[in-house]
């Protein structure tokens, strides 16, 4: 049995397992993303899964990003304490192991793929949807990360370059009119009262039949549809996995965003994509982060 260490990095919360060539989960933990000494807590966390378990062939990791695979530094927008930290030299001095870094979008989509709603497809595009929108393409069963790991960032695909300024510096991109602060931005904007303000607020009223609540979700769910139709365009996309929290909305967001691609896609490949929520939440992205791990292997 080939065993590798699975390590999912994230704003608020720290993950890893021990994990076996067909996806089953030896052991794992979980830890809250503490503000400062990240990396101790890490070692910590590290130590817990893989004492007294089989010894892991290597390990991977998704983290948030911004990352830089050139070299293996990572600066997570919501752990300022981590600024070009040098994560993988870090794991592989840590661990002994032959250490693979990806992004956590990108974690999540080969998760998908490997073992949840993207079993089988051959061109995936993963979308996480939350407070920002993070994205992930596989192809042929590999992630594409690009030379410095960014491949994948569809949440920064404009989708109005006549539209509004996104905080990355960009035009009208989709993370604008989709994440969930966004749609609650649009919704208060447009006179919407929900308590607390947030976007599972945003939901349950959309699902209650609120005016506002729903045509925020339209037009969230338009900007999404015009990002998936180009993306679907660009590579052949057969199937878009949907997840984060905002996915959690369920029909308001998918119903609005099937009718929406019904509209806006018009080669007949682009109109056979099939967009599906997430199976495995918050798990995928450790999933993946175990597969990018089991791929490169010495053994594999
Ligand atoms: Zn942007």
């Amino acid at each position: 049995m080939t065993c590798v260490l699975a390590i999912d990095i994230g704003g608020t919360k720290l993950a890893a397992a021990l994990v076996d060539e067909t996806g089953s989960i030896l052991r794992s933990a979980t830890r809250p993303t503490p503000r400062a000494d990240v990396m101790n807590a890490l070692a910590a966390l590290v130590t817990e899964v893989t004492t007294g378990g089989p010894p892991p062939v290597a390990a991977g990791i998704g983290c948030a990003g911004p990352i830089d695979l050139a070299t293996g530094t990572v600066s997570p927008v919501n752990m300022p304490s981590w600024r070009e930290f040098p994560l993988r030299d870090e794991v592989r001095r840590l661990t002994g192991l032959p250490t693979m870094l990806a992004g956590d979008a990108q974690c999540f989509a080969l998760g998908e793929h490997w073992l949840g709603a993207g079993q089988g497809s051959d061109t995936l595009l993963g979308i996480v949807v939350s407070t920002g929108i993070g994205g992930g393409l596989v192809i042929n069963g590999s992630p594409l990360l690009g030379p410095t790991g960014n491949a994948g960032h569809v949440g920064h695909m404009s989708v109005d370059p006549n539209g509004e300024r996104c905080e990355c510096g960009g035009l009208g991109c989709v993370e604008r009119y989709s994440s969930g602060p966004n749609l609650v931005r649009w919704a208060v904007g447009h006179g919407w009262k929900g308590e607390p303000a947030d976007a599972r607020t945003l939901a349950e009223d959309a699902a209650a039949g609120d005016a506002v609540a729903l045509a925020a979700f339209e037009r969230g769910s338009r900007a999404l549809a015009g990002m998936i139709a180009s993306v679907t365009a660009a590579t052949e996309t057969t199937r878009v996995v949907v997840g984060g929290g905002v996915s959690m909305a369920g029909k308001v967001l998918f119903e609005p965003l099937a009718r929406a691609l019904d509209d806006v896609a018009g080669l007949a490949f682009v109109r056979a994509v099939r967009v599906v929520p997430s199976v495995l939440g918050v798990r995928a992205s450790l999933a993946g982060a175990a597969k990018l791990a089991l791929d490169h292997s010495p053994s594999s």
